[in-house]
């Protein structure tokens, strides 16, 4: 069987051993490969049958998409590959060029062996990229491929709004993918423990791979802008078994993450301080860990601030941070000054993709 799964661009090595580390405990014979065809954001996972002994003590399959599905903490989509293709020149194509390609494509698919033709269906597309199309006309002309496909074996019933079966067809750059998302309509991203919205919360798959990079040991692990609390509670939620604190400025967010932290499950697992992270050796007298989402400027507060609040901050993270910190933000002259200045250094540096931007991940010692 072939997964194609989706993650955030720049995290699909994070991603890949988080499955890896997975299907080793299934103990299936596996090969991830990150980027498929070129494409950032995305792995291919090619797996063997798994099987697990039911109460009657019967031997049934067991689901490898339900599996990730249920476990992984850096996917958003687990889609079960039914072909990937690259379409050359696709983008300079005309309209009529580039979708008769599409629909010959499809057409040839035995989406068949996928589907129940008595299950209703319909197609979610995804573009990026340069085209001449839009993903309204994939969407579009995907559906009416599998359609009349589909009429072959019998009567193919079309629902858009509650689909028994979803198609997920992406076209990103000059790469073509269909596959059957076994998500759903909701990345995984979106977690269910969200019942109040930040409006600059951090994805929680991101969220996961910064405490990855921090590689925290069971020392104490503080997020001193911690917003809604998305590290801290995807933190908690791994069954960390060291000391978590928040810090937030703003009682409005630090009420809105103590509210997340309770819905899922994990409001004694975190101690919340309602302060200022410039005064963090005010509330802390030593920390192992710093992982946090920095205020950018662009959504909270006055930009031309923050040059100021990096300085002061990671002045104070001297005075108090015993072994590493990972902090994530589009700015990258005013961050890299401050962490230099204040005598760190920089262990790893990557981009990230987050809400449209390439954003800076650093892990300074
Ligand atoms: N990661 C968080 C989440 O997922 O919800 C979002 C963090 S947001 C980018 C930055 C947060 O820092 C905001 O909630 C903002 O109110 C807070 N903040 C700004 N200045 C602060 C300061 N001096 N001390 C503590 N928190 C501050």
């Amino acid at each position: 069987m072939r997964l194609l799964l989706t993650t955030s661009q720049g995290i699909e090595d994070i991603a890949g051993r988080e499955v890896a580390s997975l299907m080793e405990r299934l103990g299936v014979p596996f090969r991830v490969e990150e980027k498929p065809l070129g494409v950032e954001g995305r792995l291919l996972l090619e797996v063997g049958e798994a099987y697990y002994i039911d109460k009657k003590g019967r031997k049934r399959e067991l689901s490898i998409a339900t599996y990730l599905n249920e476990n992984s903490r850096l996917l958003h989509r687990v889609i079960l590959e039914i072909a990937s293709e690259r379409f050359e020149g696709i983008g300079e194509d005309k309209p009529e060029t580039a979708l008769k390609r599409i629909k010959e494509f499809v057409s040839s698919l035995p989406v068949e062996r996928f589907v129940k033709v008595s299950e209703s269906f319909a197609v979610r597309p995804f573009r990026k990229g340069e085209h001449k199309i839009t993903s309204v006309d994939i969407a579009r002309t995907v559906g009416e491929a599998i359609f009349e496909r589909l009429s072959r074996f019998g009567s193919p019933k079309v629902n858009l709004d509650h689909p028994a079966v979803i198609f997920r067809a992406e076209l990103i750059g000059e790469v073509f993918f269909l596959g059957i998302d076994t998500t759903g309509d909701s990345s995984l991203h979106k977690r269910p423990w969200r019942v109040y919205d930040h409006p600059a919360h951090l994805k929680a798959s991101i969220a996961n791979a910064l405490i990855e990079l921090a590689e925290p040991d069971g020392g104490l692990f503080v997020d001193p802008f911690c917003g809604s609390g998305t590290i801290l509670i995807e933190l908690a939620l791994r069954g960390y078994n060291g000391k978590i604190i928040g810090v937030e400025k703003y009682r409005k967010h630090l009420r809105g993450a103590k509210m997340n932290a309770l819905s899922a499950g994990v409001l004694d697992k975190i101690e919340f301080i309602h302060g200022d992270a410039t005064k963090l050796s005010q509330y802390i007298e030593s920390v192992d860990f710093a992982v946090s989402n920095l205020p950018y400027g662009l959504k909270i507060g006055r930009k031309s601030m923050i040059p100021g609040l990096y300085m002061d901050f990671f002045s104070e993270l001297s005075k108090v941070l015993e072994k590493r910190g990972v902090f994530i933000t589009t700015e990258k002259k005013a961050i890299e000054k401050a962490i230099t200045e204040n005598g760190f250094k920089i262990k790893h540096h990557r981009l990230i993709g987050h809400g449209g931007l390439m954003v800076h991940t650093y892990v300074i010692e």
